[in-house]
Parts: C-alpha cells; sequence; structure tokens
C-alpha cells in the first residue's frame, strides 16, 4: 500500500492540477471531461465520429460517460470503432462494456483502474495493446477478442475473475508479473506469436485446456529448446500432487517460466 501509482502523481499531460483530478484537459477547456461543464461535454462528443482518436489520459470515466463516448463513435447500428486510444491511468467507475468494439489503432490502458467488471467480448485489437500494471477489481471477461499486434498484461493485477476464453493472440502476448487472485481461463486461447507467462502468479484455478501455443513464424529455431524445457516444467508440477491435466498444444515458444509453480490451487479442465 506504500507506494500507490497512479492518480496521485503528476501527469505528463496538461491538466487541471487541483482537486486531486489527473484527467487530460478537453481541448479548448479548464478541466477534463469528466469535470466540464454540459456544454462541453457534448461539443466534444459531437466531434467524434467512427475511427476517432481518443485521449483520456488520467481520466476519472464512468460507465455513463464511456457509453456517451462509444456511442459518438458508432454508425447506425455498427459496433464503436475507435482510433488510437490512451487511457494510461484511466479509472473507470462502474461496470463497463467494450463488446464488440473496434480498436484500429495503438492502445493503451497502462495503469488503467477498473473498478467495477470489464467487458471485450468479441472485441477485434488491429494495432498493439498495453494493460501493464491495470488493475482490474471486478471480474474481466475478453471472450473470442482477438489481438493484431502486440498484447502485453505485464504486472496487471485481476483481482476478479478473468477470461481470456477463445482470445486469438496474434501475435506476442505477454503476462509476466500478472497476479490472478481468482479463476484465470485461457479455454481454448490461441497463442500464435511468443507467450510471456513467466513469473505470472495464478492464485486461483488456472485453466488452459484446449488452448494453442503456436509461436510465431519464424521462430521454430529457439522453439525446440524451450518447449522441451516447459515439457519437463510440467512435468515436474504433476509429481508434486497439483491436478495438472492440462491440454495444450505445445507447437511453439512458450515461456511459462515460473508461472506454473506459483500456482497455489490447483489446474485443472
Ligand atoms: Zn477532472
Amino acid at each position: 500500500m506504500a507506494e500507490q501509482p497512479g492518480m496521485r502523481q503528476t501527469p505528463e499531460w496538461p491538466s487541471y492540477g487541483r482537486d486531486g483530478c489527473t484527467g487530460i484537459r478537453v481541448e479548448g477547456a479548464e478541466r477534463c471531461l469528466a469535470h466540464v461543464d454540459l456544454h462541453a461535454r457534448r461539443l466534444f462528443l459531437a466531434g467524434l465520429r467512427p475511427g476517432a482518436d481518443v485521449d483520456l489520459r488520467g481520466t476519472q470515466v464512468s460507465a455513463a460517460l464511456l457509453e456517451q463516448l462509444l456511442a459518438a463513435v458508432r454508425s447506425s447500428d455498427r459496433p464503436p470503432r475507435l482510433g488510437v486510444v490512451q487511457c494510461e491511468r484511466v479509472q473507470f467507475v462502474g461496470d463497463v462494456v467494450f463488446d464488440q468494439a473496434q480498436f484500429t489503432e495503438d492502445i493503451d490502458f497502462t495503469e488503467a483502474e477498473f473498478l467495477g467488471s470489464a467487458q471485450f467480448r468479441a472485441a477485434v485489437f488491429d494495432g498493439s495493446v498495453s494493460f501493464g500494471e491495470a488493475e482490474f477489481h471486478g471480474s474481466i471477461s475478453l471472450d473470442e477478442t482477438q489481438f493484431g499486434g502486440e498484447a502485453l498484461f505485464g504486472k496487471a493485477q485481476f483481482t476478479g475473475p478473468a477470461s481470456f476464453s477463445g482470445v486469438r493472440f496474434g501475435s506476442n502476448a505477454s503476462f509476466r508479473r500478472a497476479r490472478f487472485t481468482r479463476i484465470a481461463s485461457f479455454t481454448g486461447t490461441q497463442f500464435n506469436g511468443t507467450a510471456f507467462l513467466d513469473v505470472a502468479e495464478f492464485n486461483g484455478n488456472a485453466q488452459f485446456s484446449d488452448a494453442q501455443f503456436n509461436g510465431a513464424p519464424g521462430s521454430a529455431k529457439r522453439s525446440s529448446g524451450d518447449l522441451s524445457k516447459n515439457v519437463g516444467l510440467m512435468n515436474r508440477l504433476t509429481q508434486t500432487g497439483e491436478v495438472l491435466r492440462v491440454v495444450v498444444r505445445l507447437t511453439g515458444p512458450v515461456l511459462l517460466g515460473l508461472a506454473l509453480l506459483s500456482v497455489r490451487n490447483r489446474v485443472k479442465r
């Protein structure tokens, strides 16, 4: 508790600088999108179009505000579409839903805090995505989501259940030093780049049934070495008496490292 990254630090972006608000100023206004007057907020939302870039760094975003925002980047009944999204250190208050959202550029949710549940079901991320050091206090679901670029979840904290079922990682996926307090499901997840799971901590059930580790194209040389090491690691774990019935197809590099060693509960199908 000693170090509280986030709200108290002076942000790198122009902010109001008082009342503890770190939200980036809305262009032409003194306050952030959460704290500007209704007129300025309407003006901001009216300026958005599908595929728009959105910079909300440090802002406290309620579920209602997010809904308005996503409605503004949606044309008729199509899913919301966003360009570059900068949500570094954004605090999402309430349950947020990004289902089927299309993110066409790089996305930054570094150190974002989700106080309620977060849903990104069947979302599509074309660019690289960072949820590094993000904190998920409620459940998070990314079921059936597609990541085209790198997906970084390093040091992220998942306090509620986390589901990555059916997720397709097109490039590298990193969960280095991520911490899962409750169930973590990677059922049927496809890792098509390198999967960095080293030093991740699974304190609840970790499910990797039918997950596929396919590796990045052209990394075959490296994969054979890592593969044998990881198979060794899995064998060793099985001997400790943990229930380990992981059905994984290991055809690429998987850096499990110490991940499974810190499974305190059990890994099951
Ligand atoms: Zn503010």
